[in-house]
């Protein structure tokens, strides 16, 4: 698949679902692909990616920033609060909002810093163990502590279970979002981001189906 492809699929998803297809935003997650296949990418004029790790995209990224206008670097995957200080640096979104220490790291740290990336809050929607998020029945709770905390939630993030039909975790994210008034939903990936759209997904995150498959599995 190339970029056109996707692209042209999530237009053409929306339109079903009777919404327009610049409601949707591309995530192209670039996570341990190699520099030539994202830069690849950018000379198409693509410019919003995710990452699922800090140092991996420290690694990476200055030098496309550098080279490459407006870049909007989008933190997917789980962030310790020992990285909370160069992931807001670095990104301009942090999907992965999963805990209070980490909500009152990064208000501290907004603070500080007179800026914070649009943040989003993930959900554990499967309650599965290993996963990070905050549970369903304990999202309401969180998403009070952290506007409390003046920080800015624009939405909810979920990763369904891999074994499960991921529109039942859409849905249930969406359902979330709405009754706490968040409008974006940061759901969707290679193998389903059309199931996403018709869900509501504002951001679908998708990496393979864009890049090819990974070479080596990420770290969780
Ligand atoms: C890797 C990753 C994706 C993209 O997965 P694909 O199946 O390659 O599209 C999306 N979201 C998160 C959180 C990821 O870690």
């Amino acid at each position: 698949m190339s970029l056109q492809d996707i692209s042209a699929r999530i237009a053409k998803a929306a339109q079903d679902a009777g919404r327009d297809a610049d409601s949707v935003k591309l995530i192209a997650v670039s996570k341990v692909q190699p520099n030539e296949r994202v830069e690849a990418v950018l000379e198409q004029g693509h410019r919003c990616f995710g990452e699922n790790r800090v140092q991996e995209a420290a690694g990476k990224w200055p030098d496309f920033m550098q080279r490459f206008s407006d870049i909007d670097l989008h933190l997917i995957g789980p962030l310790q609060t020992n990285k909370a200080r160069q992931a807001m640096e670095l990104c301009h979104a942090i999907h992965s909002v999963d805990r209070p220490k980490l909500a009152k790291t990064l208000a501290r740290l907004a603070q500080e810093m007179g800026h914070c990336p649009d943040l989003f809050i993930q959900v554990n929607t499967g309650e599965e163990p290993q996963k990070a998020g905050i549970l369903p029945l304990e999202a309401d709770d969180f998403i009070a502590e952290c506007r409390a905390l003046d920080l800015p939630i624009k939405g909810l993030m979920c990763i369904p279970p891999v074994e499960e039909e991921p529109a039942l975790h859409f849905a249930l994210l969406a359902r979330i979002a709405a009754r706490n008034g968040l409008e974006g939903l940061s759901m969707g990936m290679s193998s389903d981001f059309e199931r996403a759209i018709a869900l509501g997904a504002t951001h679908v995150r998708v990496g393979s189906a864009i890049f090819g498959e990974r070479v080596k599995a990420p770290a969780q």
